[in-house]
């Protein structure tokens, strides 16, 4: 058996191209050199599979404090309140920007130009706050993210790539990585 031996240089690696890594690799991109692994196809994960939507206030009866409300109580009173809050505040943002960037959520008919999109609600929500697209969420933020990162000259995707072992050399400030 014969093995073979890469070195790949970046500023940031990644470990995981779902909706998590693919949209932090996006992020960093614009300043820093991004390589992102997946241990099988890029595509390969729990986003793929997300079907019924996500969660932000998007309707004027809602409220990020009933979001926040809603979810303290879905969490039996255990979720650490500053991480359910900022999630909660910037939830309407991060939709935004997946918007932006191409995921086709669904939309209701609109008397202007504004998109109004159609949200449904799901067990332990209060208010209609959840954005969809049909019943295949994940299938459309995964292929949104996996153009937009194929696209940019500053990420580097490595596919079939086994995270094994993280090496740190804290003294003289170098970092590497065992994969296979
Ligand atoms: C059937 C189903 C339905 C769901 N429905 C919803 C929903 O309606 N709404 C909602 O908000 N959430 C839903 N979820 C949850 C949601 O899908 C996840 O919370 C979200 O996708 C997690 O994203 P992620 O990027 O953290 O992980 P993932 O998308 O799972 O990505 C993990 C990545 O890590 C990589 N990886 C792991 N280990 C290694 C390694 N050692 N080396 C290299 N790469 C590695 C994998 O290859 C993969 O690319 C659902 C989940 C499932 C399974």
């Amino acid at each position: 058996m014969t093995t073979t031996t890469q070195e790949h240089q970046c500023d940031v690696l990644v470990i995981g191209s779902g909706a998590a890594g693919l949209s932090l690799a996006l992020r960093l991109a614009p300043t820093h050199r991004v390589i992102v692994l997946s241990k099988g196809p890029l595509s390969e994960g729990a986003t793929l599979y997300a079907q019924g939507g996500i969660a932000a206030v998007f309707d004027e009866q809602d409220s990020v404090e009933s979001h926040v409300e809603d979810t303290q109580i879905a969490g039996g009173g255990i979720c650490d309140t500053d991480v359910v809050d900022f999630i909660a505040r910037n939830a309407k943002d991060c939709v935004q920007w997946l918007i932006d960037g191409g995921v086709p959520f669904d939309q209701e008919d609109s008397d202007d130009e504004t998109p109004r999109y159609h949200l449904t609600r799901e067990g332990g929500h209060s208010h209609r706050r959840i954005l969809h697209t049909a019943d295949a969420t994940g299938m459309a933020v995964q292929n949104s993210l996996q153009d937009n990162v194929r696209q940019h000259p500053n990420i580097t995707l490595l596919e079939r790539h086994n995270a094994l072992d993280i090496i740190t050399r804290k003294k003289v400030g170098l970092g590497g990585l065992i994969m296979c």
